[in-house]
């Protein structure tokens, strides 16, 4: 009830909720009142959560952002993070507004309606989770689910003031979660602190058969880490990370966060990771490309409104996307299918493939030697809804430090490091070794 007191007073201006679940959830929560199963048995145990629109849940509205699903209303299955976290007793409030199937960095792509950041209301929360970011920073959840694929947890986490994880690619079952770019994308929490973060990861955590991409490998106590001791941990801080672009009180805020580091016994060291400045337009080729085929099942058939004005199959497949889909989601299906095509294949999608391994090897080499990278979550903290909204271009380069994170699959986390001049927050990125979400949050909690 609480939740829902706290989303009757503020959503009207953040509009974080695409749809509520109120009956139900209610009454999970009157059902958990009255139970008399151990607290401690289910980690999340009554906690009020919202599920970012692009993650399915059973019977519950599930649009991705985009008037294409807006009549979604009754999936058949739970993503898998979704039955994890019923299981574990958690809350669902309701869906969470988004960038249309995830593409965008400021929720402005969102076909209903935009998400605004709660720090300042002219401004944008962040994409393409807005919703998941700004729903946690106003006090309607407690934590959320959002989805990674280029830095879509991280940045509206660094924009809205709190902290998000992207695991490693393979740690959380992308099973329910409707493919973006499947080799890219990662679910993870969003919450107003690294502990809380930890919790939710270790509950959504794990191998799931229905996704082959998953990781077999042992799920750690993340929370056992959090022991506030950095002594002799070795950190990294790319060059290309503080370079041109980066506004001086993000560097400012990042240098300040390195000091406390090193007061707490780290020592940090500048290295490079030369192939970073080809990570943007690698990521927006091959995220494109694998878009171009996930997005071919909406046909207004199997999936989708289905145009009225068509007289025949062919038409009726093409109306139907032409009207379903958004104009960004387009764009990219358009730029996905050239690079695909024959003639252009090996010159745009083998090319960015290519790329994407000199990206991974500038990680791996750099993790031979320190535990941890850190840098910026973004270049700038929130820009003002509008104003990049006509240059996609803009937009996209706005998502240079959160991006190489995905082309190499490792994990990385966004804290919230200082606040700009006019008062909004920006954030600072942790990144680590495969499957160590553990030093992360180690490293994230000492500095909180
Ligand atoms: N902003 C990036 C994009 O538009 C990242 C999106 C994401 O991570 N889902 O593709």
């Amino acid at each position: 009830n609480t939740s829902y007191q706290r989303i009757e007073e503020v959503d009207d201006q953040v509009q974080a909720f695409l749809t509520l679940d109120k009956e139900k959830a209610i009454s999970t929560a009157k059902e958990l009142d009255g139970s008399t199963v151990a607290e401690n048995e289910h980690p999340l145990f009554g906690i009020p959560s919202g599920i970012k629109d692009n993650i399915v849940t059973k019977a519950l509205r599930t649009t991705c952002g985009s008037q294409f699903l807006r009549n979604f209303d009754d999936p058949l299955y739970n993503a898998t993070v979704v039955e994890k976290l019923n299981d574990a007793k958690a809350v669902t409030i309701g869906k969470l507004n988004m960038d249309e199937f995830a593409m965008g960095s400021s929720n402005e792509n969102s076909s209903f309606t935009p998400t605004r950041n709660p720090w300042n209301t002219e401004y944008v929360p962040g994409g393409s989770s807005g919703g998941s970011a700004a729903a946690v920073a106003a006090g309607e959840v407690l934590f959320s689910l959002g989805s990674d694929t280029g830095g879509s947890i991280r940045q509206p986490a660094a924009f809205c003031g709190v902290v998000g994880l992207k695991p490693t690619y393979g740690r959380v079952s992308r099973f329910g979660l409707v493919a973006f770019a499947s080799s890219l994308d990662q679910i993870g929490p969003i919450t107003r602190n690294v502990e809380d973060n930890a919790r939710v990861l270790e509950v959504i955590s794990g191998h799931d058969k229905m996704d082959s991409t998953s990781a077999n490998v042992d799920v750690p106590a993340y929370t056992e880490a959090l022991t506030g001791d950095v002594k002799g941990l070795k950190i990294a801080v790319p060059k290309e990370y503080l370079a041109e672009g980066v506004s001086p009180d993000v560097k400012k805020s990042v240098m300040d966060a390195l000091k406390v580091y090193e007061s707490l016994g780290a020592e940090w060291e500048e290295v490079s990771l030369p192939h970073s400045k080809y990570a943007v337009a690698t990521y927006y080729l091959l995220a494109s490309s694998e878009a171009s085929a996930n997005l071919a099942r909406f046909d207004g058939v199997r999936y989708g409104v289905r145009s009225e004005n068509a007289e025949n199959m062919l038409d009726m497949f093409k109306m139907s996307r032409s009207e379903g889909f958004g104009e960004e989601v387009k764009r990219r299906i358009m730029l996905g299918t050239y690079a695909l095509s024959s003639g252009y294949y090996d010159a745009f999608y083998k090319k960015a493939q290519k790329v994407r391994t000199l990206i991974k090897n500038d990680f791996d080499k750099i993790f031979e030697e320190y535990d941890v990278i850190i840098g910026p979550t973004t270049p700038t903290p929130a820009f003002k809804i509008g104003e990049k909204v006509e240059d996609p271009l803009t937009m996209y380069a706005n998502d240079i430090l959160t991006i190489p994170v995905n082309l190499a699959g490792v994990p990385a986390i966004s804290v919230p490091c200082g606040l700009s001049e006019n008062g909004l927050p920006f954030g600072l990125q942790i990144i680590g070794k495969y499957f160590d979400e553990r030093t992360v949050y180690r490293t994230a909690h000492a500095f909180e």
